[in-house]
């Protein structure tokens, strides 16, 4: 850990006292502070209005109890949760996460990181984050359903298009939105498509917002490469993780020439020299919902399935972690580097721990963080927003177009804030510089 600012380490002991056992959102915060000495030095002012203490405590927190009926008749149980981060650039805006390690914890952590994300992408959103400890695997469709309905039952009294627009996240995809919405439309007499994105074409979705995290990403490293005279052109590529994220990173990683050679699922990874067979492993993990082993027995010729193994032990150019907070660790870093990496960049939150930070940033290897790389998700549902507003919908191309000018404006403005603040080339400082000091400008504005 580097020694924080002097100003900083009691608001950071506090967060740690303040929320005990929270130890994604303690990391998170920490890492954010420590890119900040520059910005307490250069603005007085926030410390005067305490932005530093109120940029960590989150506007309201919502913990509520979520009754469901199973197939077999049987009452279960889970525990949701939606936390309001910060509301000084728009209604709170992000996803719902549905999987058994959902707690308070890690809702903190994701709306704290969404807060500034959302800053970074330049539109009028807030940050926010939701869940349930629910997990879908398994679960029949009906099953999904009820719980998604008894999930928004108490969910729709503390959201609306102008207060806090949930999407999805990991396990809330299309059809979960679909029945959130179908339940939120039931209770509220109101055909009020602004208050969730990522709902389907032909009812107030928008194209590419599946697309657009994992699209979005690639696009951003696209930029950093053509930064240093290169491109994804014959590229090796590795992709941890098989969901919507990196399902749509493959993809434009392929369209744009790389090869990705492997990806994974918490059973275990393949390795594909040929490159991944996106049109079956789309069909096994959001078709049939299966698990990645199947891909090595259906595609055939040289593919290996490692059960249980560590993905970063493949070796590649350019490593594209897109599965979940703190997958890439010291370990994995290192392996990467003694294998030849040249870029790491984050598709999900928070992927690399602290340590495999350091490692890579030793090594010489670019990496860029989540909260500019992943931008692109939430862009594309702000721009959702847009059209549900206008009551309009976009081209694919349009819609495309538009992302790939947020995600360069992401990328851009990351280098320049790092630029003026004396970090240069720091994308992590220069992501987290510009993220806080806009909703911190903001937060003065608004007074107390
Ligand atoms: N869950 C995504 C994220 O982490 C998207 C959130 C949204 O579209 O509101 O940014």
């Amino acid at each position: 850990m580097l020694a924080l600012d002097p100003a900083l380490q009691p608001v950071y002991d506090e967060v740690v006292s303040r929320n005990p056992g929270d130890t994604e959102f303690h990391q998170a915060v920490l890492e954010v502070f420590e890119s900040l000495a520059p910005v307490v030095a250069k603005h007085p002012e926030y410390a005067d209005a305490a932005i530093m203490q109120r940029l960590v405590e989150p506007e309201r927190q919502l913990i509520f109890r979520v009754p469901w009926v199973d197939d077999a008749g049987c009452v279960q149980l889970n525990r949701g949760f939606r936390v309001q981060f910060n509301s000084a650039l728009g209604p709170f805006k992000g996803g719902l996460r549905f999987h058994p390690s959902v707690n308070v914890g890690i809702i903190k952590f994701l709306g704290f990181e969404q807060t500034f994300k959302n800053a970074l992408t330049g539109m009028p959103i807030g940050g926010g984050k939701g869940g349930a400890d629910f997990d879908p695997k398994g679960k029949s469709d009906a099953e999904v359903m009820r719980f998604c309905q008894s999930y928004m039952t108490e969910l729709h009294r503390h959201i609306g298009e102008h207060t806090d627009v949930p999407a999805g996240d990991i396990g809330v995809g299309g059809r979960e939105i679909g029945y959130l919405f179908g339940q939120y439309k039931r209770l509220t007499n109101r055909y009020e498509s602004g208050v969730l994105t990522g709902k389907g074409i032909g009812w107030g979705g928008s194209l590419v917002r599946r697309e657009a995290t994992g699209y979005g990403a690639v696009f951003f490293v696209d930029e950093m490469l053509r930064r240093h005279g290169q491109s994804l052109e014959g590229k090796r590529v590795v992709v941890s993780g098989s969901g919507n994220v990196a399902l749509y990173a493959i993809e434009k990683a392929h369209q744009l020439g790389a090869t990705v050679v492997a990806c994974s699922d918490s059973g275990g990874y393949v390795v594909d020299a040929r490159g991944i067979d996106l049109e079956l492993l789309t069909d096994i993990k959001t078709v049939r919902r299966g698990r990645i082993s199947q891909y090595a027995d259906e595609r055939g010729g040289a593919v290996s399935y490692v059960a249980g193994g560590s993905i970063w032990d493949v070796p590649c150019y350019i490593a594209l972690p897109c599965a979940t907070q703190n997958e890439l660790d010291d370990r994995g870093a290192r392996a990467l580097a003694s294998n030849g990496a040249q870029v790491v960049a984050e598709g999900a939150n928070m992927p690399t721990t602290p340590a495999g930070v350091r490692v890579l940033r030793e090594a010489g290897i670019l990496f860029a963080p989540g909260k500019a790389v992943n931008a692109g998700g939430v862009a594309t549902s702000a721009l959702e927003m847009q059209q549900n507003a206008s009551r309009d919908s976009w081209s694919f191309e349009h819609t495309e177009q538009r992302l790939a000018e947020i995600m360069r404006q992401i990328h851009d403005r990351c280098l320049e804030t790092a630029e003026e603040y004396g970090v240069p080339d720091d994308y992590v400082a220069g992501a987290n510089i510009a993220g806080v000091t806009q909703v911190a400008d903001a937060m003065l504005a608004l007074g107390v």
